[in-house]
């Protein structure tokens, strides 16, 4: 079933288009590394391709009509973009939908401490990390803090070649007998993924009040004079440790990308390519880009809230299209690309996958039907009639694709956003982008398949049928 390796038969122009896709993406990557990031540089793209903030068309009191394109951002962590079909909304959207929140380690409330004169950010590992790869590499700190009279603080540290960097340290193999006879679950704990933030003391006064922690203290002040910020506001802030530096090529023929956070941007970023290339879809096309999927897709950015559920509501409203009865048949009637990255085959642990039913490199975007674990427990197992539809679409369009499982039945799994869109009744596939080192601080894309899903998701929101 596998096909020729696509680098194989591009012509000089779609060569040229599939880097400056990858090029574009690389920026892209630079300026976001949080879910906050992702929203303000997609808004930021979004404007300048003429989207509207539905808010704003809300509160006007305007319509919209076939053709117009608007955005809806919750919380700043969450967003939907949609550019409005000729055909009635009740006839169902094609979406696209992705995640922008990735593995990495958030300071805890109270972060900051002292110990043996260095001072310490206390973290709690956000998604699923292996704990021993975020040891002894430059880290980044991105993110906000909020105040008490309302206003917020943005953090961005660790990017710029001037800026220090962190780092969470690791015992030196000399002393690492006990340590390296532990598994590699156990021998770095989440407790001790602890990010090294200082050592120099502050020089107290004779009568200071306070003698205790000086490093600690020495921060605390460089933090009021850089941020006006309190130790306590620490306690309203969400501060993401991620891994400094930019996306870079991968290989001497720089076919590959390696960058903090593909999962899942490498799908959310075609995914908005591919919706500002549609001008006048028959269906409204629509872009999601949710927040919380590491975890479960929970909360009120997640996957699971009623967010988009409104979104479309209040677009149909905008339209003089709703009706409770009009966004059930609306959602029900949708289809989705449920855009997130898969396994890529990796022949140094074969052993893991099943290859015939696995992911590779250079042979287009990636479709499961199915994920979960265990039995495909917790996955959305996507309709054959559907898949055939999608399969037309793909070979219609010239776009290489590829199926796969998420490696062999009994070894894990995963999951996606796939099964919640499910819920509303409309079909759903897994569709997105194959990845090495998944979750870890450094993953690998192929530029190929990055351009293969950018074409099938244009393919996508411009079928007709
Ligand atoms: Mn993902
Ligand atoms: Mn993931």
């Amino acid at each position: 079933m596998r096909k020729e390796n696509r680098w194989t038969n591009y012509d000089e122009k779609q060569i040229k288009d599939l880097n400056a896709l990858a090029e574009d993406y690389k920026d892209f990557m630079n300026h976001v590394k949080t879910e906050r990031e992702a929203v303000e540089e997609v808004t930021k793209r979004a404007r300048k391709a003429g989207y509207r903030d539905l808010a704003d068309v809300i509160a006007k009191g305007e319509s919209l009509k076939s053709g117009d394109k608007v955005y809806a951002v919750w919380m700043k962590k969450t967003m939907a973009l949609f550019t409005i079909g000729t055909e009635p909304i009740e006839k169902g959207l094609r979406i696209l939908g992705a995640h922008i929140d990735s593995p990495r380690l958030d300071l805890k409330q109270v972060p900051l401490y002292e110990n043996t004169e260095m001072a310490f950010l206390d973290t709690h590992y956000y998604g699923g990390v292996k704990k021993y790869q975020w040891t002894t590499i430059p880290l980044a700190i991105h993110g906000v803090i909020a105040k008490k009279d309302g206003s917020t603080v943005n953090v961005r540290i660790g990017e710029d070649e001037e800026d220090p960097i962190f780092c969470v340290t690791d015992l030196l193999i000399h002393l690492s007998k006990d340590q390296m006879a532990k598994t590699l679950g156990d021998a770095i704990t989440g407790e001790n993924l602890d990010v090294l933030a200082g050592s120099r003391p502050l020089k107290l006064e004779e009568d200071a009040k306070d003698k205790k922690d000086p490093v600690k203290q020495n921060i605390l002040a460089i933090l009021k004079e850089k941020y006006d910020m309190e130790e306590d506001d620490f306690l309203s802030a969400e501060l993401e440790i991620v891994p400094a530096g930019k996306a870079r090529d991968l290989g001497f023929d720089r076919s590959m990308i390696a960058a903090y956070g593909q999962d899942d941007r490498v799908c959310a970023f075609p995914s908005l390519d591919a919706l500002l290339r549609v001008e006048k879809p028959a269906y409204t096309a629509c872009c999601l880009l949710t927040d919380k999927e590491e975890i479960g897709s929970v909360g009120a950015t997640g996957a699971q809230s009623h967010f988009f559920e409104n979104a479309v509501a209040e677009l149909m409203d905008r339209c003089g299209q709703y009706s409770d009865l009009a966004l059930r048949r609306a959602l029900s009637s949708s289809k989705m690309l449920s855009s997130d990255v898969s396994a890529a085959f990796d022949p140094l642990y074969s052993e893991a996958y099943e290859q015939k039913n696995s992911a590779f490199f250079g042979h287009g975007i990636v479709y499961n039907k199915y994920t979960g674990a265990r039995g495909k427990s917790g996955s959305n197992d996507a309709n054959a009639e559907y898949f055939a539809w999608v399969r037309r679409v793909m070979d219609d369009a010239n776009v290489a694709f590829q199926t796969s499982e998420l490696g062999k039945v009994d070894i894990g799994g995963g999951g996606t956003i796939a099964y919640i869109s499910a819920l509303y009744g409309m079909n759903v596939v897994d569709a997105g982008v194959a990845v090495l080192n998944m979750h870890a601080p450094m993953e690998i894309t192929s530029k190929s398949d990055l351009y293969e899903a950018r074409n099938a998701y244009v393919a996508f929101l411009e079928a007709a049928e």
